[in-house]
């Protein structure tokens, strides 16, 4: 693999895994660049788990190669990684600012800086008012930010979250947001697993969409949406509207009541209101239409199954 681009963080390269008959990851290749926030979606059983393995180096490819900062997972300095699991299993009879020192002294931290590093991450997660509390008085929010905390002890290069903002509510949702992007201006990389588009969506420097162990779409995700449109909602649409719109050019549809189309035809799109009139179709509604991530992501895997 090659190794040109000190900038590639994650580097998967026909990267394939099977476990006995299921074939859970095919041929994946993803870049994600040093800095940015990716966002990997896609159903339950997509293959996430499993990538989020072979980058930790629980298991190994069936084929294909995986580079995390430029080395094999097996070789790589683990402390170059934070990485949290989906559920973390903290013990609850420690402060928060104990296990932080617990962590620090586990990575081998200089012992003289683990308390003074142990305060730091505190403040980033937005803990130091409980710092000194028992983990078992934390709500599910301070929890979920105390994992960030440990993730984030031994100052990694890479952040690899999976699920971070799973069972939060939407405050504790912008707080791990909020630490996403403040990692990330001190030039983190975060990867992170989710099932929350939206969430993603306001997050995401970039995203993967995975479906049934293929990469479906990688980019930014103004760059995967193809059919930001406006839609005309009519009503009266009869057969000589709908052979008109047919006729019109490919991006041009009738769905229901409504005829869609794309906004790059700013030509076709001023004249086809008084179009659609003339052909007896009264106008009800006229909008804009601007994909969302969910959208993308369910034509996505709809195109994807098919
Ligand atoms: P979820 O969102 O539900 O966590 P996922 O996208 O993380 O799903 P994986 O857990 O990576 O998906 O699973 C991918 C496929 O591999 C699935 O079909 C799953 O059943 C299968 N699989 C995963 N682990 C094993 C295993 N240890 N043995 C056999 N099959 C497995």
């Amino acid at each position: 693999m090659s190794n040109s681009s000190a900038e590639v963080v994650i580097a998967a390269n026909s990267l394939s895994r099977s476990y006995k008959d299921v074939q859970a990851l095919k041929s994946l290749n993803i870049e994600v660049r040093r800095g940015e926030i990716f966002g990997f979606l896609g159903p339950n059983g997509a293959g996430k788990t499993t990538f989020v393995k072979l980058m930790l180096d629980f298991i190994a490819p069936s084929s294909g190669e995986i580079e995390i900062l430029g080395d094999s997972p097996a070789r790589l300095n683990r402390a170059r990684i934070g990485y949290l699991p989906e559920r973390v299993s903290i013990h609850p009879f420690l402060t928060g600012r104990e296990l932080m020192i617990y962590r620090g002294h586990l990575l081998g931290l200089e012992p003289a800086s683990i308390q003074g590093r142990a305060d730091e991450v505190l403040k980033e997660v937005h803990l130091e008012d409980a710092a000194h509390r028992r983990i078992a008085t934390y709500s599910k929010g301070m929890q979920q930010r105390v994992g960030l905390g440990l993730a984030l002890m031994g100052r990694p290069e890479l952040l690899i979250l999976d699920e971070p903002s799973s069972g939060l509510d939407p405050i504790g949702i912008s707080q791990v947001r909020e630490i996403m992007q403040a990692q990330r201006k001190q030039g983190v990389t975060i990867f992170f697993n989710s099932h929350q588009l939206l969430e993603v969506e306001k997050t995401c420097d970039r995203v993967g969409i995975l479906n049934k162990g293929t990469l479906v779409a990688q980019g930014a995700s103004a760059q995967l949406s193809t059919s930001r449109g406006v839609r005309f909602q009519l009503e009266n649409i009869n057969d000589d509207i709908v052979s008109y719109v047919h006729k019109l050019d490919s991006k041009a549809s009738v769905e229901g009541n409504s005829v869609v189309m794309t906004v790059e035809d700013l030509e076709e799109e001023r004249k086809l209101p008084a179009r659609l009139v003339e052909k007896g179709g009264r106008l009800i509604k006229y909008e804009q239409r601007t994909e969302s991530l969910e959208d993308i992501f369910h034509r996505l895997i709809a195109n994807s199954d098919n």
